[in-house]
């Protein structure tokens, strides 16, 4: 399976940074996805994304699922575009306290993030509706381009859905998982 052909440049362009947090810090996010995208991970010496069907990962260790979601981090006075990853645990705690809150999951869900420790999950406690909204960012598509370059898979075509992404994805996954298998062993 032929990676994409597109310049490396444009498909760069795509990537957003992974949003960090130090311990003992918080920062507001204004979160621009219409909803977070669940996917199975492996860790093969880096994390590979689950090949579903009989997939080489699952044959050595459970998966585990991470959500990932596109959101402006407030920065002084600047919203700077970053992904979100965030154990499925964690998007469904955020989404508990947005219930009881009455704070809709939308494109400019204000939340706070926060870490405790260096090796604590990522806590999102909801604040409001009616943060920055970038409608570049807002797409499922958008957020599949980003997570195609974070992943090195293939990127989506125009307006392909997230299961047309995924079905194209696999056979360049399962290509990183056997490899990534065969150095650790
Ligand atoms: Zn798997």
């Amino acid at each position: 399976m032929m990676l994409s052909s597109e310049p490396t440049s444009s498909r760069a362009a795509m990537g957003l940074p992974v949003f960090k947090l130090q311990a003992g810090h918080t920062a507001r996010l204004s979160i621009q996805s219409v909803g977070p995208l669940f996917m199975a991970t492996h860790w093969v010496g880096r994390q590979i994304p689950c090949a579903g069907p009989e997939c080489p990962g699952c044959d050595l260790s459970p998966s585990r699922a991470r959500g990932f979601a596109i959101a402006l981090v407030e920065q002084g006075q600047a919203w700077r575009p970053v992904l979100v990853e965030a154990s499925s645990a964690e998007w469904s705690r955020l989404e508990g306290f947005r219930v009881m809150e009455g704070v809709s999951f939308a494109p400019g869900m204000l939340v706070e993030a926060s870490r405790r420790r260096s090796n604590s999950p990522l806590r999102m406690e909801p604040i409001s509706n009616g943060g920055q909204v970038d409608e570049q960012f807002t797409s499922p598509w958008r957020l599949t381009s980003a997570l195609a370059v974070l992943f090195q898979l293939t990127p989506p075509k125009p307006g392909a859905t997230v299961g047309q992404f995924c079905a194209a994805a696999r056979p360049v996954v399962l290509h990183q998982l056997r490899q990534a298998i065969d150095r650790a062993r």
